[in-house]
């Protein structure tokens, strides 16, 4: 089985050079292209005080909190040194919809995620590494954490 172009979905957390290496040499060995993406939830400002007819208002995030994460996923890239590999940082209503989104977009084969990262430690499999293992057109490498 080979790739042309692997999708590893980074968050943050102490893992994710663990799952970003798994990624690495998934893509060395295929000689595939490799890009690593951030996703920045939108945020939502609900109007308390009697306005339940308002709609929620969806706001993008503050531009400081987008330069923080590329700063950090560029940190990442560094570290696993694969500083040519393409970076995204991209703000979507969820973490899921902003990989699949991305990975239908871009053509990618597999996407790799960590079991589990910030959101999914009591569960079996992460809410994330689970959303996107049920959306996905391509797939999915679960790196065990
Ligand atoms: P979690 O849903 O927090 O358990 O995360 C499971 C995995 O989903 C992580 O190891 C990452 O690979 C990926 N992930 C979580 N949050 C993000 C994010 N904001 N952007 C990209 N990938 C993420």
């Amino acid at each position: 089985m080979t790739y042309q172009h692997i999708l590893f979905a980074a968050d943050f957390s102490d893992d994710a050079p663990r799952v970003g290496e798994r990624a690495r040499e998934i893509a060395r060995r295929c000689g595939a292209r490799l890009s690593l993406i951030h996703v920045v939830e939108d945020l939502n400002i609900s109007l308390g005080g009697g306005y339940e007819l308002l709609p929620v208002l969806p706001e993008l995030p503050d531009e400081a909190l987008l330069r923080e994460a590329r700063e950090l996923l560029g940190e990442l890239a560094r570290r696993l040194e694969v500083e040519d590999a393409e970076k995204w940082v991209i703000n979507a209503p969820s973490t899921k919809e902003g990989i699949l989104g991305a990975a239908r977009d871009h053509g990618a084969d597999l996407i790799v995620v960590g079991s589990h990262g910030r959101h999914g430690l009591a569960l079996l499999l992460g809410s994330t590494a689970n959303a996107v293992l049920h959306g996905a057109p391509c797939d999915v490498l679960a790196v065990r954490i």
